[in-house]
């Protein structure tokens, strides 16, 4: 006997004035052919539909481009219920990270379960169909949030533990159907830690994710071992009396670990020197900026222009509802665009899209439109008459005023 949920799948025709596959050139009066959740076909309305299976139903977006579900590979989800408790900008690093332990502390031990599920909502309403999410173990199983997809990250810390194994939180096990080990950061992780997570996550093809020269208390420590870092350490009992000061930025230090290469995502980046630069687009590392929670830590400006005339796989992540004021990669997207004038704005929607589902090892299925990825598909509300010129600043401006609706988010 058949239930009610086993009946055939029909086949969708969403057609728009544009459609913009991100992974080719955008194509007027263009159509998507949607079946079963995944895409069957995209391009050109009028050679769409002859390829279109009989019955399938027609979705008119009038004037609007259709543009796949945006793709957030650096967030905190556990943390959202910090939202709104903390105001920006922040003095600085060490500022908020106090800021940070107090409010923690003062919360309950359901905090990262009820941060996931307020989390999952916002972000999946911010336009995302998946996010690359680290957490400290308290949301470590899968998404519940239909039509959106987690990576999850295991971070990491123990800058006085020498395996990985002794930095995992009790109850968690790292194993290839669990969350991917990432160490926090070179001051919160041994190298022993940082250099375990990468042979871990290198032999299984997936994607190393770490903080990296966020903030200039960072480069302090591994420069000279002094500093605010070292107080933090000291503070919670996790200095190493043993540990020398390498003398290195991160990225030369992450070099001498041996972790950079085309699966490392250096998260942040915001202190990099010219030899960083060139270091990091040497190993083809990808580089994930959170401009707007830099901003409100008082980190600094990420040089976004330059890794990306280098030609290194770029990103915008959000990072989390503790250091930015909400989940939406189309604000992200607008922030560079107002305060990064030279980069072109195709450039920037790459960077919510094809960008981090490279980086967290799913291209082809989220951040493009092109037969077999997810039917994860945005209608962006552009107006009439735009043209193919203006046709990526008007999808991040309508966006980032939210001028736009899912049109197909089925799980498939
Ligand atoms: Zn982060």
């Amino acid at each position: 006997m058949k239930g009610p949920f086993d009946v055939a799948p029909r086949a969708e025709i969403h057609r728009a004035e544009w459609l913009a596959p991100v992974c080719a050139p955008p194509v007027e009066n263009g159509a998507v052919v949607s079946l079963g959740g995944r895409v069957v076909a995209a391009g050109a309305f009028e050679s769409v539909r002859t390829e279109c299976p009989a019955g399938a139903q027609t979705i008119d977006h009038g004037s609007a481009v259709l543009f796949p579900a945006l793709v957030n590979c650096h967030t905190h989800l556990e943390l959202s219920g910090l939202k709104g408790k903390i105001a920006f900008p922040q003095p600085g690093f060490r500022q908020w990270v106090s800021l940070l332990f107090d409010l923690r502390g003062a919360m309950g031990h359901d905090f990262a379960a009820e941060g996931l599920r307020l989390g999952e909502e916002e972000v999946f309403r911010s336009a995302t169909g998946l996010c690359g999410d680290i957490t400290n173990g308290g949301a470590a199983g899968r998404a519940g949030f239909p039509g959106l997809e987690r990576r999850i990250f295991l971070e990491l810390l123990g800058f006085n533990l020498d395996s990985m194994e002794a930095a995992t939180p009790a109850g968690i096990q790292i194993d290839p159907s669990g969350p991917i080990p990432a160490p926090h950061s070179v001051y919160s992780a041994s190298a022993a830690i940082i250099a375990q997570c990468k042979d871990w996550t290198r032999a299984r093809g997936l994607p190393f994710t770490m903080h990296v020269a966020e903030h200039s208390e960072e480069i302090e420590f591994l420069n000279n071992g002094k500093g605010f870092c070292r107080e933090l350490l000291e503070r919670l009992g996790r200095f190493d009396p043993a540990w020398k000061p390498p003398g290195k930025t991160p990225v030369e230090y992450l070099e001498w670990l041996g972790v950079l290469d085309p699966n490392t995502l250096l998260v942040h980046a915001v202190h990099m020197s010219e030899s960083d630069w060139r270091l990091a687009a040497a190993r083809n590392c990808t580089v994930v900026f959170c401009p707007r929670s830099n901003r409100n830590l008082g980190a600094g400006r990420p040089g976004i222009e330059k890794p990306l005339s280098l030609g290194l796989n770029c990103c915008l992540a959000t990072d989390s509802l503790a250091s930015n004021s909400d989940l939406d990669l189309f604000g992200e997207a607008g922030h560079v665009f107002d305060n990064h004038p030279s980069i072109d704005p195709r450039k920037i929607l790459e960077m919510i899209t094809l960008n981090p589902s490279r980086a967290l090892g799913r291209a082809g299925e989220f951040g493009s439109i092109e037969p077999g990825a997810k039917a994860n598909m945005l209608a962006v509300a552009v107006g009439a008459g735009v043209s193919e010129r203006g046709l990526a600043e008007a999808v991040v401006q309508s966006g980032r005023e939210g001028a736009w609706k899912w049109v197909s988010n089925l799980p498939g």
